[in-house]
């Protein structure tokens, strides 16, 4: 059958250069061979992230880093601020983790606002948030500077982010943030298979974890530390994701990060001129609209255009391509495409197209 090409927001588009790194032939994860070769991401992935930490490889996708980081860090309370199907998730988790939790919920495609966190943290009940930096499920990307700002003011707090869907798409300068996780799976705007994330970690998150009693094996942040020092991952890795990785990282500096970020810019614009050209809204408030994906509204925002979304799907996946017709409970309200990972104006122009045509016939 013929492959219908991704445009939802994960997995994407894998391309056939990274799939031949994947096969790479198997080597041992405790012999020099894959020494050398994490030891030859690790510079790459600190200046992807713009950090002197390690940065930790985890064969999981980004929620067993996710669970872990509040497996590590939490003890007293996490604020959960959630604006979304996964930031709303990581309630959820922290409880089943039997954290003392609490939500600061905002509606579905607004932004998560750094005067509410401040006005919850200064309380003093907890020692930890999570915070989704973009949204996938809404489209909305929340303004991570402003909030990461509070860190100043509230040093013992820990600031655990997940960039799942901006990693790599946007800069994240992780040291000047001076958050304390950032965390993002590989089937995103890394554009690898699913089955990998990568994340770094604070050297006061690392001393946290090591007074926490109960932070598990398998996302034991201090084992992760202390195998990335000999260029190591705790346990075995997937292999073929850190050889797909190494060759993806290549190409992130044989483009240059610059004009990655300007990139997905540009790519996403067409999606939103596309959305405009054809009446429809936006889901995500002004301002706030991530740059990854597009969160169209159809019919879950006043006035604007609204089809049948199963239609739109059907008719743009008989020309090729798979969009997503909404998630949770704004399914069918709202569509999302995505442009991210390796997607220019050249691989996004066919997509367009292909939505225009449907158009003529809904
Ligand atoms: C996709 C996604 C996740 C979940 O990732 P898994 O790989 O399914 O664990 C979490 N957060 C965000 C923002 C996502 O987009």
């Amino acid at each position: 059958m013929a492959h219908v090409k991704l445009h939802i927001p994960g997995p994407v588009e894998v391309s056939e250069k990274t799939f031949k790194a994947f096969c790479s032939p198997m080597i041992g994860h405790r012999g020099q061979g894959f020494k050398d070769l994490y030891a030859k991401m690790q510079p790459q992935l600190q200046m992807l992230l713009a950090t002197k930490q390690l940065v930790y490889l985890s064969t999981s996708s980004a929620w067993g880093v996710m669970e872990g980081a509040v497996r590590n860090l939490v003890q007293k309370k996490v604020l959960n601020c959630m604006c979304g199907a996964f930031s709303d998730k990581w309630f959820d988790v922290s409880k089943k983790c039997g954290k003392s939790a609490e939500a600061l919920q905002v509606e579905w495609g607004s932004a998560i606002r750094a005067a509410a966190i401040d006005r919850k943290l200064a309380t003093g009940e907890f020692d930890a948030i999570t915070l989704i930096h973009n949204e996938t499920s809404t489209g909305v990307m929340s303004p991570l500077a402003e909030i990461a700002a509070l860190k100043k003011k509230y040093p013992d707090v820990m600031f655990i982010v997940d960039a799942v869907s901006s990693m790599t798409a946007v800069p994240l300068k992780f040291d000047e943030l001076g958050i304390d996780v950032l965390l993002a799976g590989t089937q995103k705007a890394f554009a690898l298979p699913p089955g990998t994330a990568v994340f770094a970690a604070s050297p006061a998150a690392l001393a946290k974890a090591a007074t926490a009693k109960d932070r598990g094996y398998y996302f034991d942040f201090l084992e992760f530390q202390k195998n990335a020092e000999l260029s190591m991952t705790p346990s075995t890795p997937s292999i073929g994701h850190c050889y797909a990785l190494a060759s993806k990282l290549d190409d992130f500096f044989a483009e240059g990060l610059e004009n990655r970020y300007a990139r997905h810019l540009q790519t996403n614009k067409m999606v939103h001129d596309w959305a405009a050209k054809h009446g429809f809204n936006l889901f995500p408030e002004k301002g706030c609209e991530s740059v990854t994906l597009t969160c169209v509204s159809n019919g879950a925002r006043p006035g604007g255009r609204s089809v049948d979304v199963a239609k739109l799907q059907k008719l743009v996946k008989d020309q090729g391509f798979l969009i997503d017709g909404g998630y949770g409970k704004i399914k069918g309200t709202t569509f999302r495409i995505s442009n991210m990972g390796d997607e220019t104006v050249a691989s996004m122009t066919p997509l367009i197209a292909a939505l225009d045509e449907a158009m003529k016939q809904l």
